[in-house]
């Protein structure tokens, strides 16, 4: 069998969503969307099931796949819906929606059903992406709250900058939140994953950490005090299963990016861009050759990259190579490709994963 693993570490995944939660020091929603940012949505739920305060997702067919495997905990779908066909499923599948465009506004307002629908209203407090603007916020909070078949609403807003530790914008978006809910009923949600981490000011009823809780710090290579507590949940690793010999001068793989200026030992290992793991890392992009530093050469091909063994005089076929994971972090991995550990962690493809659950 080829030897590319994923080993995805339930018990810090848990260790992460307990730390967003008391930072936050209300709820938190965990965000599982894109197959839980790589690591499997339906495993990590399962996984925070007892603890979690709900969960969140980008779609209903994502939502679909937890209720499918029995999640019963609340989950939001953080862009909504994306045609009011939607609507019943979400009642009958009891789903929170964010509301956050005036078409769906419209579509909210038009429902005729009686199970109340729970709403969370997202404000366009600067990101520009989704959300309605502050008036239109307002006039919006007035007609849903008096919707006999609507829950109280939640209010919600998303910060574009959190991640950006000298950054004012997220305290800016803060102070447009406070201003456009001003005397608004409702429980309010704020947080990603940076704004738990770093802007303790923003902080309020429901957190929505997604890729702190996959270990990833957003703020690397700044430091962090809280950020430094995340433990990273997936480690790839694969294993030599071909070594060759080269002399001064000859390339390695296509493209020739990689020639030897000594005698080289190469080894080949089962992991490629087809995998996950990205295309374009330097010649020097750090691995774990049987838990020792050492350095990938040559670009990195569809399913096989090469790592120089030459002073690894004990690893041969068979050897294990750590791609990422506690070392090297995703997020060193991601930006030393120009990269993020967002892309890098959604990106895993092919690679069996395997849960570890004390
Ligand atoms: C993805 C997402 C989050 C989680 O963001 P992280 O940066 O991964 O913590 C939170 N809220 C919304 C609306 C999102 O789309």
């Amino acid at each position: 069998m080829r030897p590319a693993k994923a080993l995805i570490d339930l018990d810090a995944l848990r260790h992460n969503y307990r730390l967003a939660r008391r930072l936050n020091g209300g709820k938190a929603l965990a965000v599982v969307k894109a197959d839980a940012y790589g690591h499997g949505a339906v495993a990590c739920a399962r996984a925070l099931a007892n603890e979690a305060d709900g969960f969140a997702v980008a779609c209903i067919e994502e939502a679909l796949e937890l209720r499918a495997a029995g999640i019963r905990n609340p989950i939001l779908l953080l862009e909504g819906f994306f045609g009011t066909d939607e609507l019943p499923l979400i009642v009958e599948h009891d789903l929170w929606t964010a509301v956050a465009s005036p078409q769906q506004v419209e579509a909210v307002l038009a429902y005729r059903g009686e199970a109340p629908l729970h709403v969370w209203l997202l404000l366009d407090s600067g990101m520009h992406r989704l959300g309605l603007m502050p008036d239109a916020f307002r006039a919006a909070h007035a007609k849903l709250s008096a919707q006999p078949n609507i829950s109280p609403l939640t209010l919600m807003t998303h910060f574009a900058r959190a991640d950006e530790l000298d950054c004012q914008r997220t305290l800016e978006q803060r102070e447009t939140f406070l201003r456009a809910t001003q005397g608004l009923a409702g429980e309010t949600s704020l947080c990603n994953s940076a704004a738990s981490l770093a802007w303790p000011q923003v902080r309020n009823d429901w957190a929505r950490p997604g890729l702190m809780l996959y270990g990833a710090d957003p703020f690397f290579p700044q430091a962090n005090t809280n950020a430094a507590q995340l433990k990273p949940v997936m480690t790839v690793s694969s294993r030599v299963f071909a070594v060759r010999e080269i002399p001064i001068g000859e390339p390695v793989g296509y493209g020739a990016r990689f020639v030897a200026e000594r005698p080289t030992r190469v080894g080949v290992v089962a992991m490629g861009y087809a995998d996950g793991y990205p295309q374009f890392a330097p010649n020097g992009t750090p691995v774990m050759i049987d838990g020792l530093p050492g350095q990938l050469i040559g670009r990195v091909s569809m399913d096989m990259l090469t790592v120089d063994l030459t002073d690894h005089p004990l690893a041969g076929i068979g050897s294990s190579v750590q791609l990422w994971g506690t070392a090297p972090l995703a997020v060193d991995l991601a930006r030393r490709c120009h990269s993020s550990a967002y892309e890098l962690l959604c990106g895993l493809k092919r690679v069996p994963r395997t849960y570890l659950d004390a």
